[in-house]
């Protein structure tokens, strides 16, 4: 959503990049709590049901499936021992 490359470095995002960044992080944290949070594998709510926010990821765990935005396969690396999900041309 604020289209920035996983592989830039903290320290090298532009100041408008990350108000964007928050931006978005506040429109996704919140759109997740009203789905009830993110299932990935066993997270439940407190009623027992699953969080439904996984349904509409962007881009995490769909590597090689399109885009939502502009249909290129999404790739996935690994920094750290953890997996990045990313469409390689929105986040440039
Ligand atoms: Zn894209």
């Amino acid at each position: 959503m604020a289209s920035i490359n996983p592989k830039k470095p903290a320290g090298k995002v532009t100041l408008p990049a990350l108000k964007k960044l928050v931006a978005a992080i506040k429109e996704v944290l919140a759109a997740s709590i009203e789905m009830g949070g993110t299932t990935l594998r066993d997270f439940l709510r407190e009623n027992g049901e699953p969080g439904y926010f996984k349904q509409t990821l962007r881009v995490y765990d769909r590597e090689d499936e399109a885009c939502r935005e502009c249909g290129t396969a999404v790739k996935r690396i690994v920094q750290s021992n953890r997996s990045t999900f990313f469409c390689p041309k929105c986040q440039r």
